[in-house]
């Protein structure tokens, strides 16, 4: 028998968390193959609902699941970590500026990088899921110097898929023939969601689709506000979607993309489409053998190009404010 891996879940506790834990308890993070061993990191006042959490995941008898640990204390929930998935965040209240947002998940991202970096195991791999979630990743990944820079990765993978089912609906293919989407920039109304290297059945997408305006006028926006649509749907912020793309986003990092195939997420910046290096942005990437790599050489257009820049502008803002606390 294998020996478990450990999968630190932050923010355990809330409704990501509620959806996340039982998909990686089933096997479909890390497949079929791998024992898992699950660690709980909360706040103090949400340990209990923690522990109601792992009752529940107890009683579903999950032959992969060798463990359960919950704790309040980074050092002890990151110690030994393969996998982490930092979903628990400050999230923005009435009346809060965004300097006050930044800094109160410095205060949590900040101590995270730096427990990650001294108690994970050399392996460690981390997905950011709470927002701001590309600058929070740039803090946990500052915080943690001796660890890969390359390891501390955003999610932009809900984004992807959102793009994927309303390209599909328009062109009226399956999600299962589209490849080579992209989504650029921040995880946030910014993002830009490319279609332009897109195939649809084959087809370039864009000629597929061959309507600018919908382009500009209802996708890009459709996608990048889809969160919001879903509140005042659903009366609560998407969950199991969002839980969904942290499965995916861990999977193809370490399974792999399908040859021929890319998908997006927020990496280190090596420079690459004109992003300073060192940001935590979108791009398109493909994996192998557990790492992911920036897709390189794509044409851009003018269309694309604005949109690029404006996202990756919107991040470097973020990192000076974030610098200019003192978080970095
Ligand atoms: P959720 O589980 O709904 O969301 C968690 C985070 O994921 C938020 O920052 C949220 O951002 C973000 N997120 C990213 N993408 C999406 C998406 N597509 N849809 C929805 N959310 C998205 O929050 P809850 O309040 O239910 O739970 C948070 C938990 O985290 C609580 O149990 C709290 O105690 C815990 N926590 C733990 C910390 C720790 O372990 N140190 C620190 C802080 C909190 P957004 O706010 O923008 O929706």
């Amino acid at each position: 028998t294998r020996t478990p891996v450990n999968v630190t879940v932050t923010g355990a506790a809330g409704q990501i968390g509620y959806a996340l834990l039982f998909r990686i308890a089933s096997g479909q993070l890390l497949g079929p193959d791998t024992p898992i061993r699950l660690r709980l990191l909360e706040i103090p006042q949400a340990v209990k609902a923690a522990e109601g959490t792992a009752m529940e995941l107890d009683d579903c008898a999950f032959p992969l699941l060798s463990g359960i640990d919950i704790s309040d204390d980074a050092s002890v929930a990151f110690d030994g970590c393969n996998v982490a998935l930092l979903v628990g965040a400050r999230p923005r209240t009435k009346g809060m500026e965004r300097g006050d947002l930044l800094e109160a998940n410095g205060g949590i991202f900040g101590p995270q990088g730096k427990a990650i970096n001294d108690h994970a195991a050399d392996d460690v791999r981390v997905l950011v899921v709470g927002n701001p979630a590309n600058t929070n990743a740039l803090i946990a990944q500052r915080h943690a110097p001796d660890v890969p820079a390359e390891r501390f990765t955003a999610m932009t993978r809900l984004d992807h898929n959102r793009a994927l089912s309303q390209l599909a609906k328009k062109t009226g293919v399956a999600v299962s023939e589209i490849r080579r989407l992209t989504i650029w920039g921040n995880h946030s109304a910014t993002q830009y969601p490319d279609v332009f290297h897109a195939e649809v059945a084959g087809k370039n997408a864009a000629e597929a689709v061959n309507d600018e305006q919908w382009l500009a006028d209802t996708f890009i926006p459709t996608v990048a506000k889809r969160g919001a649509a879903i509140i005042e749907a659903r009366g609560a912020s998407s969950a199991a979607s969002a839980a969904n793309a942290a499965v995916d986003h861990v999977h193809t990092w370490v399974h792999g993309t399908a040859e021929g195939d890319w998908t997006s997420a927020g990496v280190v910046s090596d420079g690459s489409y004109g992003v300073p290096e060192g940001l935590i942005s979108s791009f398109p990437v493909t994996a192998k053998d557990g790492r992911f790599e920036i897709v390189q050489g794509l044409e851009i257009n003018e269309f694309s190009r604005g949109r690029i820049d404006a996202s990756v502008q919107e991040l470097v803002d973020e990192r000076t404010a974030v610098t200019e606390l003192g978080l970095i």
